[in-house]
């Protein structure tokens, strides 16, 4: 079952409720700007407070967000977080983590469980740019050098190399 929770012309909100777990998957896509006003987003949650006993955040299709979108979103988390509200994060795109590097409260304060991420490869070869999902209980860090799996490029099948600087990248999820 999926509810629209919110609605615009490049950003919309669903709800993936799982009423036997009590939980709750809400599932943002689009571009998050001025033009988005995240409301509906914190009424929705306020009122199917009673239902679920886990929120779960899939940001993984978020593809841009302003300088608007960003102060929207960490006003939505303290909004959600003072009425008592727990929530983590399933998934997020490389734009939303490339985001939260800059403005860690993206991720809620104190910062919430993260899943997921985009991890976004690169063959020279091919120029090809395929992006992978790392799951982040499955990283290992070498001092501040996160240890990456490695994956074969589809199209010739040599190595792929990651396309961001890992160590920045992956920054917030060191154990130390
Ligand atoms: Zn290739």
């Amino acid at each position: 079952m999926e509810i629209p929770v919110l609605k615009a012309e490049r950003f919309e909100v669903k709800a993936r409720p799982d009423f036997a777990a009590k939980r709750v998957t809400l599932v943002f896509t689009g571009t998050l700007d001025e033009s988005v006003k995240l409301r509906a987003v914190s009424t929705y949650l306020f009122n199917s407070k009673g239902d679920f006993a886990e929120t779960a955040l899939d940001l993984s299709g978020v593809s841009a967000i302003s300088s608007a979108g960003v102060r929207e979103w960490i006003s939505l988390l303290a909004l959600v977080g003072e009425a008592g509200l727990r929530w983590r994060f399933s998934s997020l795109s490389e734009i939303f983590l490339e985001r939260a590097n800059l403005f860690p409260d993206l991720l809620g304060r104190p910062r919430a469980a993260v899943s997921v991420v985009a991890a976004p490869y690169y063959c020279a070869k091919c120029d090809d740019r395929p992006v992978f999902e790392q799951r982040i209980a499955e990283l290992r860090f070498d001092g501040a050098e996160p240890l990456l799996p490695s994956h074969s490029c589809a199209r010739c099948g040599g190595k792929l190399e990651f396309d961001e600087l890992a160590s920045d990248y992956f920054k917030l999820f060191r154990s130390s």
